[in-house]
């Protein structure tokens, strides 16, 4: 067994499953407060946030499992953890 190999984890998106379908709250961007400053994209575990096609940030919410780490971390509050069957369909 080599001794220089060092174990590490990297998230995955969907390594959690299909996460959209027992979500409790959702995560919404708004952008007129968002910076793109992408703290959003480093917190989250599930790797589920990109570069929309209009350079915002974009969430697929098949794999965002609503954790609330990219809301809590956003420094201009631009993410709001709203509940899910209120209103909002994946
Ligand atoms: S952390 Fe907030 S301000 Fe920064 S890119 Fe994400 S949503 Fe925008
Ligand atoms: S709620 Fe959690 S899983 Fe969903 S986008 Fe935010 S940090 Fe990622």
């Amino acid at each position: 067994m080599a001794t220089n190999v060092i174990p590490v984890s990297l998230p995955e998106a969907g390594a959690s499953g299909e996460t959209g379908i027992w979500r409790v709250f959702r995560p919404v961007i708004n952008k007129e407060k968002c910076v793109k400053c992408w703290l959003c994209w480093l917190y989250c575990q599930e790797e589920v946030i990109s570069e929309g096609a209009d350079g915002f940030p974009e969430i697929d919410y098949t794999y965002c499992k609503g954790c609330g780490m990219c809301a809590n971390e956003c420094p201009t509050k631009a993410i709001e953890m709203v509940p899910e069957g209120r209103g909002n369909s994946l």
